[in-house]
């Protein structure tokens, strides 16, 4: 394309809420023909809320207090979930020591002299508790899309925690359009393979891969190229970061995280999908002008 053209690109995309990192990202989007999504602040607004709880010889409060305080050092959307359940029970949330954080997983640290631990099945296998108890509970809320995560105090199961995440309204929409242009539509999440069937289900969504660590979902990018796709990939968390970086064209969301942003080549101002098809459009009308 030719400057001239870029740069009217480069404003309508700015009018638009899409920003392109550089004249290649422009050229490159149009011939795309396989989108890669993160699900939880990608597809889903990315404010979870707890909507249900299980206790296993623990009350509720007592539960609620233990997992915000290790949560409270956490900056995952799961952990605003619950922090924010706790303080709007009136529950006082007491001091972590010894916090760490094992990313796609959970979070663990010393409260009130017990060992608390906080995150999902991998989380609770690496930390050998047993998580049977909750085996109904947890199927119930994945089926309907919910993300469920367990606490373990002192190495027993004590609670177990679902957390719903609505679709952004822009979310189906956009996803029919690119169905619709022909582009192959991949969710790629770090939740549970029965979360991301669910929400899926009621998406145009070609493939689904759950349970990827933040390499996994590098390595799936890269695999898709390798099968000759042109790969586009959508994310908004440090967990996307390495994937947008792989991809043909990283695309963050303007209401993701700083790492996403930076990892990208284009960004989505408003934070959802329809700016995709948007700059599509653009793209294609540019590379077409030119020729
Ligand atoms: P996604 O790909 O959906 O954005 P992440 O990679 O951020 O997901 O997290 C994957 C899973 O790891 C979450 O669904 C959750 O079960 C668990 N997890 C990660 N961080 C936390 C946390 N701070 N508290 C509880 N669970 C967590
Ligand atoms: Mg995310």
């Amino acid at each position: 394309a030719t400057p001239m053209s870029i740069m009217v690109a480069s404003g309508r995309g700015a009018q638009a809420g899409v920003l392109f990192r550089d004249a290649a990202a422009i050229e490159r989007l149009r011939e795309v023909d396989t989108l890669v999504f993160d699900k939880t602040g990608t597809l889903t607004e990315g404010r979870p809320t707890l909507v249900e709880v299980r206790l296993f010889g623990c009350a509720r409060a007592e539960a609620l207090a233990l997992a915000a305080a290790v949560e409270r050092s956490s900056e995952h959307p799961l952990a605003e979930a619950i922090v924010g359940a706790a303080a709007e029970e009136g529950v006082s949330i007491p001091v972590v020591s010894g916090f760490e954080a094992s990313v796609g997983r959970g979070v663990g640290g010393r409260v009130e002299g017990h060992d608390v631990v906080l995150g999902n099945a991998r989380r609770m296998a690496d930390d050998r508790v047993d998580v049977g108890g909750a085996h109904d509970f947890a199927d119930v809320a994945r089926t309907k899309g919910a993300t469920v995560v367990y606490l373990a105090v002192d190495g027993r199961l004590a609670a177990a925690f679902a957390l719903a995440d609505a679709l952004k309204s822009s979310t189906r929409p956009a996803l029919r359009a690119l169905r619709e242009a022909g582009v192959r539509l991949v969710m790629l999440t770090g939740d549970s393979e029965a979360t991301a069937k669910a929400v899926a289900a009621s998406l145009p969504i070609d493939d689904v891969h759950a349970g990827a660590s933040p390499q996994d979902k590098a390595r799936l990018v890269r695999a898709l190229k390798a099968g000759g796709a042109r790969v586009a990939m959508a994310g908004d968390g440090i967990n996307d970061a390495p994937a947008l970086a792989a991809a043909d064209v990283g695309i963050g969301m303007g209401n993701g995280s700083d790492i996403a942003i930076e990892s990208a080549s284009v960004t989505l101002l408003k934070g959802d999908l329809a700016g995709i098809v948007r700059a599509r459009a653009l793209s294609e009308a540019t590379v077409r002008n030119i020729r």
